[in-house]
């Protein structure tokens, strides 16, 4: 997480003034009354209402796998990757967004003059707004549901629906903008740069709970205006805001109430890993698989988390770890490995060593140095992770790893094969946007549906799913 806010901010420099936002002029459109039924437009049909006969083949195939013709097993692989947060490390959810939520508002009434009118309510209220994966329009002040090819499914202004009419009238007839089409082709063209500055995907369970702020900012900034704005100037709050929670320096000097409120209570947001789960990575360990950890975490907040989840053995299950590795450059850039003491940064490291935790990084690096370690010339690479572009699509792009995804919303939403008893599902499932994976009315793929299909070889609720098989199940 620390990484998505660094990387950006070395494109996003705040130069807004403690002002809620600059008035350009009156929106441009006359806009229509919302419409439920609208064919651009979500249903308000519930999740679990989906009939079986409509869900895509891909995961009608296999309750897993996305390729239904490959068999696939974790012991096939000579080294195994995973990434931490919302992987190995799984989080209580709805605990995490609340606190999330509060320590960003907070900041954005308390810093930046925000009213507390919309801000300050309970997240309760709009608990059925939340889900992961939505997209912000940062200067329109919409967010965005959008289809493998770029094309917009659905969407809201603040916290309002938007109908057919609206859509159109910010998006043409034929609900296309250049900068989702081009994040279709190529997230990353979006990542930095000038259109990291006007769009940006809330991936995870980090930065979900920014798409209800963004939300109701700008219904707030709505009211106080009287009418929509042409461009809404939040984005760069926002961005600090996130950047006041997760910085790295955080942790260590306790300047966070984020990481204060983990710290002094880990039980209340971090799961701990089953005895399952844990003779499972033990299992492959044994069987001589090389093990790395590659996480965007800075190394002590990634120490305590693992402590809290794994034991205080952690290290020992990993052959590497790569902490503050700023996924996805560490697949594409070539940033040089950094040493650790303790948790303090050395200086740059060429060669790496079995055991060792390093900052930084890069994968040619790494897979130097898993050849090594496997003692193979072209050992057979895997990667788990949860967030698409990170962990997904990034790697399955740019390296010759095969990607395995891991999704709660598989779980949460009882679908594809899988019982609905996931624990924060009330967060996780949204009536009103519908499927993570597909809109609800039309059954249309999602775009985080189309990268799951295309890039990664299984999808996952948890590990904690498959460490209930052998390792040498074949899913
Ligand atoms: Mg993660």
């Amino acid at each position: 997480m620390c990484v998505l806010i660094s990387l950006r901010n070395q494109a996003f420099v705040s130069s807004m003034p403690n002002a809620v936002v600059m008035v350009v002029g009156k929106i441009r459109h006359k806009l229509a009354s919302s419409c439920f039924d609208s064919k651009c437009f979500y249903s308000s049909r519930p999740v679990q209402n989906i009939q079986k006969s409509r869900v895509p083949k891909m995961f009608e195939c296999s309750n897993l796998k996305v390729n239904s013709k490959e068999s696939f097993k974790f012991l096939d692989y000579d080294c195994l990757g995973f990434d931490l947060d919302n992987t190995i490390c799984r989080y209580k959810v709805s605990n995490m967004v609340k606190l999330e939520y509060k320590c960003l508002a907070n900041f954005l009434i308390k810093e930046r003059g925000y009213s507390g009118v919309h801000l300050n309510r309970p997240i309760e209220e709009h608990i059925d707004f939340m889900i992961k994966g939505l997209i912000l329009d940062v200067e329109r002040g919409n967010l965005l549901r959008i289809a493998p090819d770029g094309h917009i499914l659905h969407g809201t202004h603040g916290t309002k629906k938007l109908d057919d009419n609206e859509l159109t009238s910010y998006y043409g007839t034929e609900c296309r903008w250049e900068t989702t089409t081009l994040f279709s082709q190529n997230p990353l063209k979006t990542w930095n740069g000038p259109y990291s500055k006007v769009v940006r995907p809330l991936l995870d369970y980090f930065d979900m709970p920014a798409g209800l702020i963004f939300a109701r900012a700008v219904d707030t900034i709505d009211e106080e205006n009287g009418c929509k704005l042409e461009k809404y100037n939040i984005y760069s709050d926002i961005l600090d805001a996130l950047q006041d929670m997760f910085h790295k320096d955080n942790f260590s000097k306790n300047t966070s109430e984020y990481f204060t409120a983990i710290k002094e209570h880990p039980s209340d947001y971090i799961q701990k890993c089953s005895a399952n789960m844990m003779d499972w990575l033990v299992s492959l360990k044994k069987q001589k698989k090389v093990l790395f950890l590659i996480t965007g975490s800075h190394v002590d907040f990634a120490s305590f988390t693992s402590t809290h989840c794994m034991g205080p053995n952690w290290k020992d299950l990993f052959d590497i770890v790569i902490c503050f590795a700023k996924k996805p450059g560490f697949f594409t850039d070539n940033r040089p490995f950094i040493g650790v003491e303790g948790f303090k940064e050395t200086e740059e490291v060429t060669d790496l060593q079995t055991n060792g935790v390093y900052l930084n990084g890069n994968w040619a690096g790494m897979h130097k140095f898993l050849q090594q370690a496997s003692k193979k010339n072209n050992p057979k690479v895997l990667y788990v992770g949860d967030n698409l572009i990170q962990d997904v699509y990034t790697p399955a792009v740019n390296t010759t790893c095969d990607v395995v995804a891991v999704c709660e919303e598989l779980e949460a939403e009882g679908i594809f094969g899988h019982s609905k008893n996931h624990t924060d599902q009330d967060l996780l499932v949204s009536n009103i946007w519908g499927s993570y994976f597909h809109r609800v009315d039309e059954f249309k793929e999602t775009i985080w549906c189309g990268f799951i299909k295309k890039h990664a070889k299984l999808c996952i609720p948890s590990l904690e799913y498959v460490a209930q098989h052998q390792i040498d199940h074949e899913f």
